[in-house]
């Protein structure tokens, strides 16, 4: 297709195109496959985002986000991590500042360093700037691989990727091993990018950052998952004031692409700052030990500690793909490995649904194993 530029080529969206074609088929499944809550929007959030419409607060933002919730934003990184000066982006969901990121920070023939699996996009958006991908594997255990990573740093290695929670295996990274990694990032001088949309889905005591420990990270953390307003789109970057130049050109490029985070939502985020999702996240808990009860001795299952995804290894050696196709002809959708990951031997399972969904899904489940 001559219309079409060369980078289109670089993006392969097949993994999931197929398993939803496959589901669009089925009737009142059990659906294992989004990557969303089931609870809606806090009402009294939802009140926040009306009240800023009804107020006229429908304009362009300032760039960078809206000055009282960028303020509130740096307040709390500060508290969190003792940054003297944290410099904040407003953006437009993580997604917007993964893009933001990748375009100010890699050059053609740049290594990004990415635990395998991962979330999906990284890899898409780091190939559509030209960069490369050096994945580095976390099975079966799926705990941060500090010595692989290590081992992986060359010259012309950009940045490290952490994503803890993480989405696919809802692992959570623990304080020793990001400690090991800040060291080994330091000594090498590397920028580490914490992809933190999960914090709050955090099940066994606190999910640690490794904001806390090096300097050199960039901080990306979302509303989206928290408070179930994926739709809303506002998210935030945040840095140390010594990276403050990153942020300075991320918000360049945000000024000449998505302009602001939608205003009304901004809004609201500033009252979601404050707002207490423990409730909500006992109950995430409670389906975390639902899924890991239901599944944990028929299949091989890292018990995840956060999000709220389970990455299982497919029974036998068949492929994943060969397995998530048996399971959709039994009704329950669940994502083939490697949409997450350059291997083929497990599926993801997200348990955002309710828990008469997960039993059902658990049972048939336990019938393919
Ligand atoms: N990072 C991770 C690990 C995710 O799972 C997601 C959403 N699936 C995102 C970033 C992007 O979320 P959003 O753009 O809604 O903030």
């Amino acid at each position: 297709m001559r219309i079409l530029a060369d980078r289109t080529n670089l993006i392969d969206s097949s993994g999931i195109r197929k398993v939803f074609a496959l589901a669009a088929s089925l009737k009142d499944p059990v659906n294992f496959s989004i990557g969303q809550p089931d609870f809606d929007v806090p009402e009294a959030l939802k009140a926040e985002a009306i009240k800023a419409i009804k107020a006229g607060q429908n304009k362009y933002s300032q760039t960078a986000g809206d000055s009282l919730l960028k303020g509130e934003i740096a307040e709390h990184v500060k508290k969190e991590f003792g940054w003297l000066e944290p410099v904040v982006l407003v953006t437009s969901g993580v997604s917007g500042a993964l893009l933001l990121a990748f375009m100010a920070l890699i050059n053609p023939g740049d290594e990004v360093i990415i635990p395998d699996p991962y979330f999906v996009i990284y890899k898409h958006l780091i190939n559509m700037m030209g960069g490369k991908c050096v994945f580095v594997d976390s099975y079966p255990d799926f705990k941060l691989p500090v010595d692989k990573i290590s081992r992986s740093i060359t010259a012309k290695t950009k940045l490290i990727i952490l994503n803890s929670p993480c989405n696919p295996t809802g692992v959570v990274y623990s304080e020793q091993q990001i400690k090991s990694l800040a060291k080994i990032a330091a000594e090498k001088d590397i920028l580490v990018m914490t992809d933190e949309i999960y914090e709050k889905f955090c099940y066994d005591g606190k999910c640690p950052s490794i904001a806390n420990y090096y300097r050199k990270s960039l901080l990306l953390r979302g509303f989206s998952k928290s408070y179930a307003m994926t739709g809303w789109r506002v998210a935030y970057a945040a840095v140390d004031e010594s990276l403050s130049e990153v942020i300075e050109q991320m918000t360049k490029i945000q000024q000449y692409t998505f302009v602001c985070a939608p205003t009304p939502f901004q809004k609201a985020a500033i009252a979601a700052l404050d707002y207490d999702v423990s409730d909500l996240v006992g109950a995430y808990r409670k389906k975390r030990d639902l899924i890991y009860e239901g599944l944990g001795d028929r299949f091989e299952l890292v018990k995840p500690g956060g999000a709220f995804y389970a990455f299982v290894k497919v029974p036998g050696a068949a492929g994943a793909t060969k397995f998530v196709e048996k399971a959709i002809a039994k009704n329950v959708l669940v994502i083939p490995g490697n949409v997450f990951s350059e291997k083929d031997t497990h599926f993801r399972i997200s348990y955002a649904t309710s828990d008469e969904k997960i039993r059902q899904g658990i049972e048939i489940l336990r019938e393919l194993a």
